[in-house]
């Protein structure tokens, strides 16, 4: 496959925090991941948080990423390499889902909460939570309800291209 035919440098979802929050890494793995990548280290485990810090537009450590990062592939790669979706299609679902993902970013920003998480999809499961709990304390305002409408399309749509979910 030439680089104009991998949606995945097209892409990047996985890698920049949109769709997953972290990766784990095998202890098998953590002497060759020495000086390459941030693994923290806990007995058998490792993992890294996403935004990774080795993405930049594409994986910058390509050759050397981690076993877990060449193992994912999202349903939107596996329809197209099996030539059930062509590369228009293809990119055309993640860019409808980068757009979402920035006007979620948008209102967040316009709302002005204070969030913890790093990576965006943690937010999304961090907003669900703030907004279940003041809930109970106050009348939601329509904004709120406008972001976790769009929050909730977004997760449909990560849920049925991609095969993960945010809750
Ligand atoms: S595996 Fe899927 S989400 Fe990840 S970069 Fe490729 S197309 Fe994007
Ligand atoms: S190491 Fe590369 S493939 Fe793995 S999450 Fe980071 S940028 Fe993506």
């Amino acid at each position: 496959m030439n680089d104009e035919e991998n949606i995945c440098l097209a892409c990047g979802i996985c890698c920049d925090g949109t769709l997953i929050g972290f990766v784990e890494v095998e202890a098998a793995e953590f002497s060759r991941l020495k000086g390459v990548l941030e693994v923290e280290e806990s007995d058998q485990i490792g993992f890294f948080l996403h935004p990774c810090e080795k993405f930049c537009e594409k994986c910058t450590i390509y050759d050397q990423r981690p076993k877990q990062c060449g193992l994912f592939e999202c349903k939107v790669l596996k329809s197209y390499e099996k030539g059930e979706m062509d590369f228009k299609s293809a990119t055309t679902i993640i860019e409808s889902v980068i757009e979402k993902k920035i006007g979620i970013q948008n209102k967040l920003r316009a709302l002005d909460l204070k969030l913890k998480s790093g990576s965006f999809c943690f937010k999304m499961m961090e907003v669900k939570n703030l907004f279940a709990a003041e809930n109970t304390k106050i009348v939601r305002k329509e904004m709120h309800k406008e972001l976790m409408f769009d929050i909730e399309e977004l997760n449909g749509l990560v849920m049925k291209y991609f095969g993960v979910s945010y809750f």
